[in-house]
């Protein structure tokens, strides 16, 4: 099972709060093997594989996060970002024409999105227009009366397009009309004129592929003449209960730059799920608990962001720097990076400036960090306001009260210091053209 071998690669990063190049390699190559497996195009690998390296090394993992859960949002991140949003789908009045090659699930399909419609309280109308397969009049029907929908359909009538025409006025009623149409075994110019002829007949809201998840690198030369013919705004992914992934079809939606709408998993009317990434993309790669991971690690970043909830990094450039100030700022390098590469990020104040600076100016290690935090505990708002005004008796007292020592008291007034020195430096140079809110 590839989702083991994954799955033991990144609990391999479990105690890392770093990754190397080769942890990201590990779980890149994982990764790639998950998808080609499950059938998706090796250009799509490729790209995902490059831009997951990109981020992963370049990226700052969140305040709190293990480098395991930093990579597998970006992971989890750029998987959404290929397989995109599900199709958009409002409840409303329209008309949906489906299309794909035979024995893709077209007629199965219309008739679980038609049962998947009246459960959300609209009235669809299923129209079948397949003269070509014997019995498709039958089955059609059939699998209409089990999602208790209406069918329209003419066993004995022989042009399609006349089906469609009738079937829409037949139904008018309805507030959703679903069209099937016939398929080829394969790609036939004939296929397509037919599709295009009912298309013209009933004006379709969306058009949507209908895709076996069986369907390997094939999905592209469909996708591309159904997208050139009729406009594909959608695709279905069918037969996901067999052991088939589904990846094919994303060069599908890659190709006509759609989204996934439904997923079919069954041969039953209420076999039908309406397309999310999260589940979609686990089963991809053959893990379980990616969303909820991701999940985790969004909220170890909305934790730190609220205790910045009041700091802007303007205000450091701007009048006093206080104890306060450097603690926030202490709190905000957590997560975004150290002071250094902020200050890069401002226009006019990268490049070379900082590196004139003593090394220790900037540097507030973890542990040093954490020691800082119980000394600014011991101290009181005064203190944390006026720090220049800390006499030597304070620093007994804070010293005490804080469980550190003299020393410890007197490290962190000397880097505050140092930080208030270069800020001053600052002061005035960056402002009016810094951008913050991009920054962030
Ligand atoms: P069409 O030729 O495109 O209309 O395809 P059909 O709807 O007739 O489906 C072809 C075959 O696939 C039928 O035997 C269906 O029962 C089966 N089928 C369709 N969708 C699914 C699915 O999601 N899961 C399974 N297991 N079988 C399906
Ligand atoms: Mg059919």
């Amino acid at each position: 099972d590839l989702g083991t071998s994954l799955r033991g690669t990144l609990e391999d990063l479990r105690g890392k709060s770093r990754l190397t190049e080769d942890d990201v390699e590990a779980v890149v190559k994982e990764i790639q093997r998950s998808l080609l497996q499950a059938d998706v195009d090796v250009s799509l690998v490729m790209e995902l594989s490059d831009s997951i390296k990109t981020r992963a090394l370049e990226e700052e993992p969140p305040g709190g996060t293990t480098a395991r859960d930093h990579v597998l949002r970006i992971v989890y991140e750029e998987l959404v970002a290929l397989v995109g949003d599900s199709t958009e789908l409002p409840l409303e009045e329209q008309t949906i024409m489906l299309a794909g090659l035979q024995g893709s699930g077209k007629t199965t399909t219309a008739a679980k999105m038609a049962w998947w419609f009246s459960k959300k309280g609209l009235r669809p109308a299923v129209i079948q227009t397949d003269t070509f397969r014997p019995g498709a009049y039958d089955q059609a029907k059939q699998m209409c009366e089990r999602a208790e929908v209406e069918f329209y359909g003419d066993p004995d009538a022989e042009d399609p397009v006349e089906i469609a025409r009738r079937g829409m006025e037949e139904t008018a009623d309805a507030d959703v009309h679903i069209v099937d149409t016939a398929g080829r075994h394969a790609l036939e110019d004939e296929l397509i004129e037919e599709i295009e002829e009912i298309g013209d007949v009933v004006e379709p809201d969306r058009s949507l592929l209908v895709l076996d998840a069986a369907i390997g690198q094939g999905a592209k030369e469909q996708a591309r003449r159904f997208e050139e013919s009729i406009g594909i705004q959608g695709v279905t992914i069918t037969k996901l209960d067999g052991t088939a992934k589904g990846g094919g079809a994303l060069t599908a939606v890659n190709e006509t730059d759609s989204t996934i709408a439904f997923l079919g998993t069954g041969e039953e009317v209420e076999d039908i799920e309406r397309f999310e990434p999260n589940g979609f993309i686990s089963r991809l790669l053959g893990m379980g608990d990616l969303k909820q991971l991701t999940e985790r690690v969004e909220r170890a970043m909305a934790e730190t962001g609220d205790e910045e909830e009041d700091w802007d990094p303007e205000d450091m450039l701007s009048g006093e720097f206080t104890l306060h100030d450097m603690r926030k700022q202490m709190n905000a390098m957590n997560r975004m990076g150290p002071l250094d590469q902020i200050m890069d990020m401002i226009p006019g104040m990268g490049g070379g400036l900082m590196d004139q600076l003593p090394d220790d100016a900037m540097d507030v290690t973890q542990d040093r960090m954490q020691r800082f935090e119980f000394v600014m505990d011991s101290m009181t708002d005064a203190e944390l306001e006026h720090p220049r005004a800390i006499g030597q008796s304070q620093i007994e007292r804070i010293a005490r009260g804080s469980g550190t020592d003299e020393e410890t008291v007197r490290e962190l007034l000397q880097q505050h210091k140092m930080m208030e020195r270069t800020l001053k430096q600052f002061q005035g140079m960056g402002q009016g053209n810094m951008d913050m809110e991009r920054m962030m």
